[in-house]
């Protein structure tokens, strides 16, 4: 039987839950209008997609929003163990670590 880690730490600080939710809303931004602009491209691609420079430019688009979608993912780290945060959730933050167990709560004061 596998039993759940512990965390015996010290809590998040209110910073550190604002900073990591502030990461799991700009994931959610940010994939929103990857999916946006996927869209869009795939529409340009059926009225336009005979012509190069239109091909072109949607294939360097797509590979930016990779690029960037990478970095945002795992540029954020937790705050206790320092895990990537990227590894643990593709867009929506877990409700506490999976490396160290240190629980990510919703902070109430939301802006
Ligand atoms: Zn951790």
């Amino acid at each position: 039987m596998r039993r759940e880690k512990i965390y015996e730490g010290p809590p998040l600080t209110h910073d550190e839950s604002v900073r990591i939710w502030r990461w799991e809303r700009r994931m959610l931004v940010f994939y929103t209008a990857a999916m946006l602009a996927i869209c869009g491209s795939i529409l340009l691609m059926a009225y336009h997609g005979d012509q190069q420079p239109v091909r072109l430019g949607i294939i360097a688009m797509i590979l930016a929003l990779a690029v960037v979608g990478w970095v945002i993912q795992f540029r954020e780290r937790c705050p206790r163990c320092n895990a990537q945060l990227g590894r643990q959730a593709r867009v929506l933050l877990p409700v506490k670590c999976k490396n160290c167990g240190v629980p990510f709560p919703r902070p109430q004061d939301q802006e």
